[in-house]
């Protein structure tokens, strides 16, 4: 039987979510952190762990036939692969930043300075599209050192919370670009009957991640006013309890309305609600 390959990160901020993501879908598999490759033992999968720089490039050129990494790596890298699913893990931003006492306040301000990073290509680009000359200066790690050492005026870095560059006193200047965990596969891919199973069970889970199962009861004078703000997966399950004129009220809600939602239902006299996570939403 046919067997495909994914490449996942080996270590690093992508290994921890991608193996996870794969295990939630249903995959059994050895994480030895010191072995190259693994199999699931249970789906046509061969899972290989690598440095994430590497990643797209083995997508593209089919030596791996899946793999999971950062936006920012892979616009960088250049390469021609399909998008088949933004994760929703590894969010980051690419910012450029200048030290704290820098006089720069709009992006024109950086015209004939220098900015260290190791993202060259997705900096030129952004400087070309907003009509910038500046001197870009290659460095592979530690970019945020670059100012203070007098390597340049500027950097341009993926920054999640901004900790590090205010502990090297530097200020986030202007946004480039957004990136977050991407399933890629090499083209062509998306139609393989295991590309498709496995998208469906990746897509499962995603779903479970945004949704909470939330069981509560009412009584049933107020139970119109409730299932009002509780549209369900189709609608919702009505149960009546032991003690009369009570019903129970299974649901699923977004994870983004939660708080809202949660308080509004008690406000109209929901008691005693379970809010539970949910494994998988099959569609
Ligand atoms: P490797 O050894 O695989 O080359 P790395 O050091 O290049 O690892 P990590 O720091 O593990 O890479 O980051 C992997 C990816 O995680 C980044 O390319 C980016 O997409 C994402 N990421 C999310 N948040 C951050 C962050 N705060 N700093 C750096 N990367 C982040
Ligand atoms: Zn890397």
């Amino acid at each position: 039987m046919e067997t495909l390959k994914i490449a996942i990160q080996k270590s690093g901020r992508l290994n921890e979510k991608s193996v996870e993501l794969l295990k939630k879908c249903g995959l059994n598999f050895d994480n030895y952190k010191s072995s190259l490759m693994t199999t699931a033992s249970n789906f046509p999968l061969e899972i290989l762990f690598l440095r994430d720089d590497d990643i797209p490039e083995y997508v593209q050129d089919g030596i791996a036939d899946l793999g999971i990494v950062g936006e920012n790596v892979i616009d960088e890298t250049e390469v021609s692969v399909t998008y088949l699913q933004r994760l929703g893990f590894g969010k980051c931003t690419l910012k450029i930043a200048v030290p704290a006492d820098s006089k720069a306040t709009i992006l024109q301000d950086l015209e004939g300075k220098s900015i260290a990073t190791s993202y060259p290509v997705i900096l030129q680009k952004f400087l070309d599209k907003n009509k910038v000359n500046a001197d870009i200066r290659t460095i592979s790690g530690s970019v945020e050192i670059a100012p203070g050492l007098g390597l340049s005026d500027a950097i341009c870095d993926i920054v999640s919370t901004g900790s590090t560059l205010k502990s090297n006193g530097l200020i986030p200047f202007a946004d480039v670009a957004k990136s977050e965990a991407i399933l890629i596969g090499m083209n062509g891919i998306a139609k393989n009957p295991i590309v498709i199973e496995l998208l469906q069970r990746i897509q499962s889970v995603l779903k479970a991640q945004e949704t909470k199962y939330v069981v509560l009861n009412t009584d049933r004078k107020n139970l119109d006013e409730i299932l009002a703000l509780l549209p369900g997966v189709k609608s919702p399950t009505v149960v009546p309890l032991a003690e009369e004129n009570w019903v129970a009220v299974h649901t699923v809600i977004p994870e983004a309305d939660f708080w809202n939602k949660i308080n509004k239902l008690k406000a109209i006299g929901a008691q005693g609600i379970l809010v539970m996570p949910i494994e998988k939403i099959i569609l």
